[in-house]
């Protein structure tokens, strides 16, 4: 067991891109502040950096969200991104929203709020957009395409990349990780945490920082939080009694393909995402309908592929409030995406590029997928929970979101109010600022 301090001014629980971008971004505040370092961050986990959703991610990072209260944070988190996109792994291909008549509105309300925010897009609709998409990718099959949204700042990081970069950030400043210590309790009194309790002892500290991914539920309930809420929306409305948290299983996917998939100037292309709520997908030997909607999206494979190829998914599956959270990820024989995810990923893929018809046989068959635990709105919270525990809930949002941890360093660091968080307080749901429902297939809002 490795040793670590009896006393220190913050522990970090939770090794995954919220812990890591934390502790080194508080790191780097206390530096600059004369007010600390790295060494008075302790960051726990009870596997190692990368062994909750982190490690296996997608990688996506884009800004399609309706929420716009979460354009800013992806800005600064491009800027991470950007900071170092070497040792980060951060391609920064862009990305390509497709949707339908129907999601036009929308999909202008997003463009408006991701260029207020200095995050510029690109939006084009009706024949402009579907002459865009054949000049990114000639064989794409634009049917019911009406309207197209262009990220230019996004792109993808390949997830071993950006943990293994994070982790050496924290150790460059100091930072102590420990892995293999599991934190098991909190010493609460009067609802001020005074020491996490932990396989190796007991820690006292000033403040806690909670990064827990899946695990968020398990630590809620040790912090002695409610399981369940009365959820209050600005209109008035109020739904009582409401489960704090949901989980939903993410299913994913790869593909080979060869000629590498690129797009028509030989470059890698954007990340693609594409929802025809009105288009179904159906089995290209059949006909038969395997799903009402297109809901899909796909980038170069990269990282974790053996051969060239292509990775993605479609819409997540609700599994409601409990799941089996250990073993996670690829080691869970329970949430890993089946062959009727295989079935309607490859022939999402075949509908819409013509690269990709009969690509079921090259559909790489081994483990993909994991869960995320999801607040009662689908947004994050980033707040305080008790008084000296800090939460980082992504809400399944977030490999993409290392600027978060930034934001939340320089709060920690200066006791300042950081706007671009206000809106994600836990207290949204008691005061009527809980995020509305939105016009789609998936809970990423
Ligand atoms: C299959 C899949 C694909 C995804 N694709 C994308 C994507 O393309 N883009 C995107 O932005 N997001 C994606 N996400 C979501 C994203 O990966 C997560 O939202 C994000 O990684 C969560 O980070 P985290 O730091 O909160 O938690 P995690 O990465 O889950 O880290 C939590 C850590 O806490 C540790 N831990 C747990 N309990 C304890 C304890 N008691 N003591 C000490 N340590 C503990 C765990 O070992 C783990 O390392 C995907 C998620 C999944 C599952």
């Amino acid at each position: 067991m490795p040793a670590i301090p009896t006393s220190v001014r913050f522990v970090i629980v939770g090794a995954g891109v919220h812990g890591l971008s934390t502790a080194w971004h508080l790191a780097m505040e206390l530096e600059a502040r004369g007010t600390g370092s790295g060494r008075d961050v302790l960051l726990l986990d009870k596997t190692a950096p990368g062994a909750g959703a982190t490690g296996i991610a997608c990688g996506c990072v884009r800004n399609l969200y309706m929420t716009e209260a979460l354009h800013p944070i992806l800005r600064h988190s491009v800027d991470v991104w950007t900071s170092d996109p070497i040792n980060l792994g951060f391609q920064q291909v862009g990305y390509v929203s497709v949707g339908a008549a129907n999601q036009e509105s929308e999909y202008e309300a997003i463009t408006r709020s991701q260029n207020a925010a200095g995050y510029p897009s690109d939006l084009r609709v009706g024949e402009e957009a579907r002459r865009f998409l054949t000049g990114v990718w000639p064989d794409f099959n634009t049917e019911g395409v009406a309207c197209v949204l262009h990220e230019k700042p996004s792109g993808y990081a390949g997830t071993r990349q950006a943990v293994w970069g994070l982790a050496r950030k924290c150790e460059q400043h100091g930072v102590l990780i420990r892995s293999g210590i599991e934190v098991t309790g909190y010493d609460l009194v009067q609802g001020r945490v005074r020491a996490v309790r932990t396989t190796a002892g007991d820690v006292a500290c000033d403040a806690v920082v909670l990064g827990l991914g899946a695990w968020t539920p398990r630590h809620w309930a040790l912090l002695d939080l409610p399981d369940r809420l009365t959820v209050r929306y600005a209109d008035g409305r109020e739904t009582a009694d409401r489960p704090m948290w949901t989980y939903w299983r993410l299913r994913e996917g790869e593909v080979f393909q060869d000629p590498p998939y690129r797009d028509a100037t030989d470059r890698d292309p954007p990340v693609l995402h594409v929802e025809l709520m009105d288009r179904p997908v159906r089995d290209p030997a059949t006909g038969a309908e395997l799903q009402d909607h297109i809901y899909v999206y796909w980038k170069n494979g990269a990282e974790r592929m053996p051969a060239p190829g292509v990775q993605g998914g479609i819409t997540p599956v609700r599994l409601g409030t409990e799941a089996e959270v250990d073993p996670y990820g690829h080691a869970n024989d329970r949430y890993q995406a089946e062959p009727a995810f295989a079935d309607i990923f490859c022939a999402s893929l075949g509908q819409l590029m013509h690269r990709f018809e009969g690509c079921r046989p090259r559909y790489h068959d081994r483990r993909n997928g994991g869960i995320c635990a999801f607040t009662p709105d689908n947004v994050p919270i980033f707040d305080w929970v008790r008084e000296n525990v800090y939460l980082i809930a992504d809400s399944g949002h977030g490999f993409k979101m290392t600027g978060v941890g930034k934001l939340v360093a320089r709060h920690l660091a200066s006791g300042e109010r950081v706007p671009d968080l206000a809106p994600f307080g836990y207290r949204r749901f008691a005061e009527g600022r809980t995020f509305g429902g939105h016009n789609t297939n998936s809970p990423w809002v």
